[in-house]
């Protein structure tokens, strides 16, 4: 995982919220491609970053904590509802024919 602040860029319009910002992680960088920045952005937002198309490739700091933070918290239900599942399942069955732990 690579830190924020390593993929500062100065003076550019977040594609995500659309203020002029200061410092802004572009899209196609390797620190954006560490915390898996584009990726993000389409599966949460819908928004589709083309490295050819004429807007901006540029997030701001703000916006990308934002959406690590949604990640961070849609994977932590992912989480939990796989053991809440798995608690379930192993429930219904019977007591000596519970399914293998890992
Ligand atoms: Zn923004």
């Amino acid at each position: 995982m690579g830190s924020l602040d390593q993929a500062c860029l100065t003076g550019f319009i977040c594609r995500i919220c659309c203020d002029l910002n200061k410092i802004v992680i572009h899209a196609f960088s390797d620190e954006a491609d560490k915390i898996k920045l584009v990726h993000l952005m389409y599966d949460f937002l819908g928004v589709d970053v083309y490295l050819n198309d004429n807007l901006p490739k540029t997030v701001c700091l703000a916006c990308a904590m934002k959406l690590r933070t949604h990640y961070e918290w849609v994977q932590m239900i992912r989480k939990v509802k796989k053991n809440i599942d798995r608690r379930r399942n192993s429930d219904s069955e019977e007591p000596n024919q519970k399914s293998e732990h890992s």
